[in-house]
């Protein structure tokens, strides 16, 4: 299949390059910078992926002629502090970009046949109590459901006969994504649960979404949100508690939530609320994942720490 994908060179991008490239497909990664060496001229590839920038694309959009299959994954990080400026970067350059991906396809009258939209869990707002299928509604409570509200919304002008939007848990990868920075207390035997403990943490394998994007694009009867996340969302003190027990560390030191919110701001939201996710919709079509609780998951992450 012939695909463009936009955030390719990023932690999730990069995994699924690598299984895209391995089933033999190609195509173009869009991107805001061409590596050094990179021809960068957007000609068509015979094999593998050619990379292309936006700036290219916006002058020539025809050379997307054949795409097959968009895959959207770009967006500023949410890693970091979140002062106004660095939240309208957040919130634009998703909305933006998506808007950019569809000006680019529909003037070059390309109709590809799926696109796959990342999202996010923070669709659903924040619960200890509540359980959210793709049949939960949507809020617009905090920043990050207002930003993944306006992404989904920007992302339904991008053409495609089909569209899958991949509402992502918390991913959790052996060298990038959250997981490292969560291990450290652990790993400086200072581990233990963050505020109380009880909020959920809805997570996915990296292998397991990289999966289920590769899914997304194969099963025609897939479409709309699906909730990318693993089937045993955990709580705060189950993640921990497994963390500590893979690492061969001690479980005990309480992070009090006052001193975290004052250090972090806003952002300690991600790590002291959270929302409990179930992926009925993937289990519906037939998915299934290779790790679906947290301490399988961390067993094979931490495999050789
Ligand atoms: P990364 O930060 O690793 O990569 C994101 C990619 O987006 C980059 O490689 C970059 O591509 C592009 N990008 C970065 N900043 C900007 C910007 N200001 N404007 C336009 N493009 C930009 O993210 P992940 O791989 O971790 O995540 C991919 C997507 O999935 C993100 O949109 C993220 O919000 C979403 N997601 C991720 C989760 C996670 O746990 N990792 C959880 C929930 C959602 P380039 O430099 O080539 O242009």
């Amino acid at each position: 299949m012939r695909i463009a994908i936009t955030g390719g060179t990023g932690f999730i991008g990069q995994a699924l390059m690598k299984a895209l490239m391995s089933l033999g497909h190609s195509g173009w990664i869009i991107s805001r910078s061409l590596p050094d060496k990179a021809p960068g001229n957007g000609s068509s590839p015979a094999g593998g992926f050619v990379r292309v920038s936006w700036g290219q694309l916006e002058s020539s959009p025809q050379l997307l002629n054949g795409v097959q299959a968009v895959i959207n994954l770009a967006g500023e990080t949410i890693s970091q502090r979140w002062t106004e400026t660095a939240k309208n970067r957040i919130r634009s350059s998703r909305v933006e970009t998506a808007a950019k991906l569809a000006d680019i396809l529909n003037r070059a009258g390309i109709m590809p046949k799926v696109l796959v939209q990342a999202s996010g869990v923070n669709a659903y707002g924040f619960s200890d109590s509540a359980a959210f299928t793709e049949e939960s509604p949507t809020v617009e409570e905090d920043f990050l459901a207002s930003v993944v509200r306006d992404w989904e919304h920007a992302a339904k002008a991008i053409p495609a006969e089909r569209k899958v939007t991949l509402r992502f848990g918390v991913v959790l990868g052996r060298d990038g994504g959250a997981l490292p920075r969560m291990l450290l207390p652990f790993r400086m035997m200072a581990g233990g649960p963050l505020g109380s403990g009880q909020q959920w943490m809805s997570w996915i394998h990296l292998q397991d979404l990289v999966q289920l994007i590769i899914h997304s694009l194969d099963s025609v009867t897939l479409e709309g949100a699906v909730n990318a996340t693993a089937p045993e969302p955990a709580r705060n003190s189950e993640f921990g508690r497994a963390a500590a027990k893979t690492l061969d560390r001690p479980y005990w030191l309480i992070a009090p939530s006052p001193p975290l919110r004052l250090a972090l701001g806003e952002m300690s939201d991600l790590l002291l609320k959270g929302q409990r996710v179930i992926p009925a919709k993937a289990l519906a079509n037939g998915f299934r994942f290779q790790f679906p609780s947290i301490q399988e998951a961390l067993d094979d992450l931490l495999a050789r720490s």
